[in-house]
Formats: C-alpha cells, sequence, structure tokens
C-alpha cells in the first residue's frame, strides 16, 4: 500500500514532560515572555473551568470547554497585532482572552446576552463573534482578507477551526479562494482528534489535515499543539508570511480535547478512559511548567502566587457577569439585520407581543 502523506515539516521542541528536544529559537531566551505564556493558559484553563461550573448550576447556557488546548489559542493571541483581526470557532476562550476580550464578555456570550460579542477593549473592537456553524468562518475571514488585500494594508485575518471543520465544503472552498487570490490569511486548525464523537482516524482519508493547503496552492504544515514553543513559533513565521504577501499559510495543531464536546455532550460515551489518561500526559500547561521549573525560572511558590491571582480575576468576572443583569427579550433580534425585513415583520410583532403578555404574568403558556 503506497502512503499518501505527504512531509510537510512537524514542529515540536519539548516532549510531553517538557524536556527540550533541539535548539530553541532565540526569541525563546525570553523568561518574561514565557511566564507569560504560561500564565495566561492557567488563566484560561481556570476560567474555563469556572464556565463549566457556571452551566451546571444554570447560570451560562451551553459552553464549549478549552480543555487541552490553551497553548494554540494563547499563542495565536499573544502574536496577532491589535489590526489583525480574529474570525474565530467556538472554542476559542484562550485566543479570545489574549487577544483582550473580557473574561465577562465570554460569559455574557455563552448567556445568550448580545452584549457578549461587543468588546469593550479597541484591539479586539473588530474581531468577529465566535461562528458555531462548522467552518462557515473560513469563508468570512477570506472575505475580511480580501479586504486588507485591496486596500493594500499588512493586516492578517486569523481563523480556526476544528478538526470535524476542514471536511466542509465551506472550508475547502476557503482554501481554494485563499490560494486563488494569494489572501493574507492565517487558517489554524485545532485538530482535537474528535469531532463531537467522530474520531480523527475516520473523519478524513488523507494522512494530514495540513496537506489540504497543497490542493489549493499554499503552504501547510502540523506543528505540536501541546508544545506552546512550537505553536508560537509557526504562528509566527505564518504571519509574518501573510502579512508581507507570501500568501496563505495552514497550520495544523495536533491536541487533545481533554472534555467533552460541549456541555450538552457527555464523551465517556464514545471514547475511553485510557485514551484521555494517554492525552492528559502530553497537555500543554505541564508541559511548559516542566520546561521552566528545569530551567530553575518556575517553582511551587509561584505557581500558588499564580493560581491565587487567576482565581481572583476569574472571580471578578463572574461578579461582573452576574451584575450586568439581563437584556430585554427583543435584543435576540436587534443584530440579525442591519434593518429588520419587512417580511419578518409579523413574527416581530408576535413575538413582543408574546413578551409583553408574559411580563404582564397573563401569559403561563
Ligand atoms: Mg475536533
Amino acid at each position: 500500500m503506497t502512503s499518501n502523506k505527504i512531509d510537510l515539516g512537524f514542529t515540536r521542541y519539548l516532549s510531553p514532560d517538557g524536556r527540550l528536544l533541539g535548539p530553541l529559537p532565540d526569541w525563546a531566551d525570553d523568561f518574561n515572555l514565557l511566564t507569560r505564556l504560561y500564565r495566561q493558559m492557567v488563566l484560561t484553563r481556570l476560567f474555563d473551568q469556572k464556565a463549566v461550573a457556571l452551566q451546571r448550576t444554570g447560570r451560562i447556557g451551553t459552553y464549549a470547554p478549552t480543555l487541552g488546548q490553551e497553548a494554540i489559542g494563547v499563542a495565536i493571541g499573544s502574536l496577532m497585532r491589535p489590526e489583525d483581526v480574529l474570525i474565530p470557532y467556538y472554542r476559542d476562550t484562550a485566543v479570545q482572552l489574549m487577544r483582550g476580550v473580557r473574561m465577562e464578555e465570554i460569559l455574557l456570550y455563552w448567556g445568550g446576552d448580545e452584549r457578549g460579542s461587543d468588546y469593550a477593549e479597541p484591539a479586539v473592537a473588530q474581531d468577529f463573534p465566535l461562528c458555531v456553524p462548522i467552518a462557515t468562518q473560513a469563508l468570512h475571514a477570506c472575505g475580511v482578507a480580501s479586504a486588507f488585500k485591496i486596500r493594500g494594508e499588512h493586516r492578517v485575518a486569523v481563523t480556526t477551526c476544528g478538526d470535524g471543520a476542514t471536511s466542509k465544503g465551506d472550508f475547502l472552498e476557503a482554501l481554494n479562494v485563499a490560494g486563488a487570490w494569494q489572501l493574507p490569511v492565517v487558517f489554524v486548525i485545532n485538530n482535537n482528534q474528535w469531532a463531537i464523537s467522530v474520531p480523527r482516524r475516520i473523519q478524513c482519508g488523507a494522512p494530514t489535515l495540513a496537506q489540504k493547503a497543497i490542493g489549493a496552492g499554499f503552504h501547510g504544515e502540523q506543528v505540536d499543539g501541546n508544545d506552546i514553543l512550537a505553536v508560537y513559533d509557526r504562528i509566527q513565521v505564518a504571519l509574518e508570511r501573510a502579512r508581507h504577501g507570501k500568501g496563505p499559510v495552514l497550520l495544523e495543531c495536533l491536541s487533545y480535547r481533554l472534555g467533552d464536546h460541549t456541555t450538552a455532550d457527555d464523551a465517556t460515551r464514545y471514547r475511553s478512559a485510557e485514551e484521555v489518561k494517554q492525552a492528559w500526559q502530553e497537555e500543554p500547561i505541564k508541559r511548559l511548567q516542566s520546561f521552566m521549573a528545569a530551567q530553575g525560572v518556575w517553582d511551587e511558590g509561584r505557581e500558588q502566587a499564580l493560581i491565587t491571582e487567576c482565581q481572583a480575576l476569574v472571580q471578578q468576572s463572574v461578579d461582573n457577569f452576574e451584575a450586568a443583569g439581563t437584556q430585554a427579550p427583543e435584543s435576540v433580534m436587534d443584530h440579525v439585520y442591519a434593518k429588520w425585513p419587512a417580511v419578518l415583520a409579523d413574527q416581530r410583532e408576535d413575538f413582543l407581543e408574546r413578551v409583553a403578555r408574559r411580563q404582564g404574568g397573563q401569559d403561563h403558556e
């Protein structure tokens, strides 16, 4: 049997237990940077745990945990410039936080509140809201990148998706147009091995997802998505390439979804405890922590201080979220259209009447 694998490159600097496997790029000598990346991964994980707890107690709606994929988002968010635009998918807590989206805004979003997509931080004001439909965001990113190219701006559109999204027509159409027009767009696949209950091995016949870029005429490669040094390095190169007119890049980050698909899923029904236990041996936070401890720049005292600091920040965001109150029910319609279509006027009227009856205590349907 012939192999269909194309050698695209695979980058990893740290072994799963945090040992250095070869020479690091010069930037990795900056321990302030490593500490910042580590801190942000820890903050993301603590926030993520809190978001799941808030869903379990009925205070937010369905939430998509980012557990195990913190390195990918933190690396992306730390390297994008304020003028770049993020076109994210629904499992992007890590990159949103690193970009400057506030934790309470993320809670508002998952709490069904439109204010959760109206980011206060100027650096992220042009970032797109989370995209729940699978892979459609990849096409939106190509639209954004086309605008940058037409205007001659040195900006990059960065879009993310899961492994399952790469099977969608929208994703393949996006790759095609990105290659045909040589757009300044970076596609990042969070290959977490599962598309809800469908494992990667039966999702797609190609040995790598990165090689889908080859058919579209541009560069693709794989990286260890649990090694933040590797992800940081390759995202940096990809962004520079796109920013300077050298075309799009597809980066497949190999990771593992340690949590359920969402809080509406129970992953124990379709994958083994052994598999998940093995995946925990490779997770990104412990890996960087082990490396930093071996370098003598991290210890238990710093760890405890960091956790205390991050827990306080998370709790403050929960307080801010709960103090925000609720929006009027009709806010669900406010941002669907620039101008509400006449053909849907009856539906809007009917909805408003029902809301008024309910608020007046006359409707118990
Ligand atoms: Mg997946």
